[in-house]
């Protein structure tokens, strides 16, 4: 661990004076930071956001111990889910005496399907446990209707993080591959004793993922919400995949015999239904066991959280397996994070920093608003859609009005893995009951105790959890353009997502309309083009490229963002600088320390694949060469690196659109 991990406030002692700011300004404003908060043993990377995660999960461990000493909650209350889960998953005796017994039945399950038709079936019980093999079976907003919930069939199946780590022959992959055949191999060895022929069978099973992953959208790809949508029906699935038992899962779900459903990536399942029929049953069955073993590894008995440990490790860099109550706590939230959250909130969160998040997210909605109507480029239609969709945003700050009930699920002290499976299949039958409805306004896709913030394309909708409205996020001792450039820019970064070159796909009402004229939107791609350059010209340490595709929607939403909340800052005259810096200087380092970390180089790899966020240090420096306040605020000259000579921001107020 860091020296005092729970001080997030910013302090002097984290720059690094020695580095000009308008050369490197990540590094002046965190490189102190970063030298004082080595990465943690147990952790892959390690910064001020992960710094506020872990004081979190410390907060959440107290009241999980808390619940679990009280023992007389009564039954289906949040203290009784998340007391009896914390005291299960925390009874190492029991489960190191179980071993692998209890996936027995669903081992034997899997062993008992004799043909391709008792698939569907047998999917359905793994889903229920939440294993989802092969695809992912869920529910969406109806893309063109948002008034309406359908199911959707997501690609998936796969056990690398990406379609990359089966295919790219770069030796960093080729070694993630050598990796998780270890790690199956083990599986198979922790199963069924040692025997000579596991090696082979793993190796068939990563052919198997690898077609699988040949035939899967890379994660740029499906940025494009056209490329993702397809609405289907039940019945045209069966015939454009009839070698899957799709009566079989849907019935096993008790999902009426016809209903909505967007099959997200036809050509993925085309492909998926003739594999199932071409791979032999024995490797077919391989593949479904140790997805199953897989999942279930982290709790079962200590040999295999290890062996899923050493997998990890191969793909992160992480060094020790970090601690059972913290494994425990982050497991949780998916399952009854809701409940825990309940009791985060009563004790954690204040309701002034809701009412101070919400006048600051109004200050930066009027910027956008004014911005939007002084846009050079854009016609008076396109223009009256985007105030309306701005002016139709909502948002929700702190947590749910109405927090979500567990009704029904069953809890107990027993059985770790059984709390998780009952958990998964309630969590699952609760979604799958959405189909056919209108969305629930008041559900949260984030628990309250969460270090983050979401827009929502389909509800035009942001949402900031509790989690994140403290230090460094939000600071109640600091002026106000620390918090203008903390948690404001976060606030103008969700804000600009809905019009970023995804966002700007839906419309007010949240659905996927063309809103823009063919003209305006020339310029709006005009604009992404520039960006696009920028980006495939940064190197970052390491000498890795970045892929401009995959980064746009984050890198123009950390652009608007910025200039969104430095001018709503200046227009709330918030006055007070900090420590011998301006008010203007103070809001940049406030914005540059949210992205303080530190990283290894699997990890890094690991993100540069997956993750849609640049790298911290572009998120930084990148973003700042588009600010021109940036550049008058540390009076940069116009040969330093940084200074924004070209600077871009689709929705911003650039030179040739300054009134
Ligand atoms: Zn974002």
């Amino acid at each position: 661990m860091a020296e005092s991990p729970l001080d997030l406030h910013f302090s002097c002692s984290d720059l690094n004076r020695e580095v000009a700011p308008g050369h490197d300004f990540y590094e002046f404003v965190n490189g102190g930071w970063c030298r004082a908060n080595p990465i943690p043993e147990d952790y892959s990377r390690w910064g001020t956001f992960l710094a506020l995660d872990r004081k979190n999960q410390e907060q959440l461990r107290g009241l999980l111990e808390e619940a679990m000493a009280k023992g007389d909650a009564p039954p289906g209350s949040p203290a009784q889910l998340v007391g009896d889960w914390y005291a299960a998953a925390l009874d190492e005796v029991a489960i190191e005496t179980a071993g692998w017994q209890p996936v027995r039945p669903l081992l034997q399950a899997i062993g008992r399907v004799d043909s391709v038709s008792g698939l569907g079936a047998l999917c359905a019980g793994l889903q229920a446990a939440g294993i989802q093999p092969f695809f992912e079976l869920g529910v969406q907003q109806d893309a063109r209707d948002s008034q309406r919930v359908i199911g959707v069939l997501y690609q998936g199946g796969l056990g690398l993080p990406e379609r990359e780590y089966y295919l790219d022959p770069e030796p960093f992959f080729e070694n993630a591959r050598g990796a998780y055949l270890r790690f199956l191999v083990r599986l198979l060895e922790l199963w069924r004793g040692p025997e000579a022929g596991h090696e082979q069978l793993a190796t068939e099973v990563i052919g198997f993922e690898r077609e699988l992953a040949l035939v899967s959208m890379t994660p740029a790809e499906q940025r494009d919400p056209h490329a993702i949508y397809h609405p289907s029906t039940v019945a045209a699935l069966v015939s454009e995949v009839p070698e899957f038992s799709w009566h079989e899962l849907f019935s096993a779900h008790r999902l009426p015999a016809e209903f909505p459903l967007n099959l997200a990536q036809p050509t993925f399942f085309k492909r998926m239904g003739r594999l199932v029929v071409e791979t032999k049953p024995h490797v077919l069955k391989a593949y479904l066991s140790l997805r199953l073993l897989s999942a279930a590894s982290p709790m079962l008995s200590s040999p295999w959280v290890e062996n899923h440990f050493t997998l990890l490790q191969a793909l992160t860099g992480a060094k020790k397996l970090q601690p059972r109550w913290l494994r425990i706590t982050r497991a949780l939230d998916p399952w009854i994070g809701f409940a825990l959250g309940q009791l985060y909130v009563g004790r954690y969160f204040s309701a002034s920093s809701r009412e101070r998040t919400q006048r600051i997210f109004e200050n930066i909605r009027a910027i956008f608003r004014d911005r939007i109507q002084h846009l050079s480029w854009m016609s008076p239609p396109t223009r009256q859609r985007a105030l309306e969709k701005l002016d139709r945003m909502t948002t929700r700050i702190g947590y749910p009005d109405r927090f979500r009930d567990y009704e029904g699920l069953v809890i107990d002290r027993h059985s770790y893995w059984g709390n998780v499976v009952r958990a998964a299949s309630h969590a699952l039958a609760y979604d799958l009951a959405k189909i056919g409805q209108a969305p629930d306004p008041e559900e949260w896709f984030m628990t309250p105790q969460t270090v983050n913030a979401y827009y929502h394309p389909s509800r035009n909708e942001m949402v900031f959890p509790a989690g994140i409205l403290q230090p460094p996020f939000f600071d109640p001792e600091m002026p106000e353009a620390y918090n203008y450039g903390a948690i404001g820019a976060v606030i103008g970064h969700e804000m600009t997502h809905g019009f970023d070159d995804q966002g700007r796909k839906y419309d007010a009402s949240g659905n996927l309309v063309d809103w823009w004229t063919g003209e305006d939107e020339l310029g709006f791609r005009d604009r992404i083009g520039r960006l696009r350059e920028q980006l495939a010209g940064v190197r970052i340490p390491g000498g890795h490229h970045l892929n401009p595709e995959l980064l746009m929607g984050e890198f123009i939403a950390d652009i608007g963002g910025v200039n969104l909340a430095f001018e709503a800052m200046q227009r709330a005259g918030a006055g007070a600088g900090f420590s011998g810096f301006s008010e203007e200087q103070l809001f940049f380092l406030a914005f540059a320390h949210l992205w303080a970390g530190n990283i290894r180089e699997d990890a890094q790899r690991l993100l540069l694949a997956t993750d849609p966020h640049p790298p911290s240090v572009v998120r930084v420096n990148q973003t700042l060469k588009n600010i021109p306040a940036f550049g008058q605020a540390f009076a940069l000259g116009g040969d330093e690196p940084l200074y924004p000579d070209c600077p871009v921001d689709p929705w911003g107020r650039g030179p040739a659109e300054v009134a």
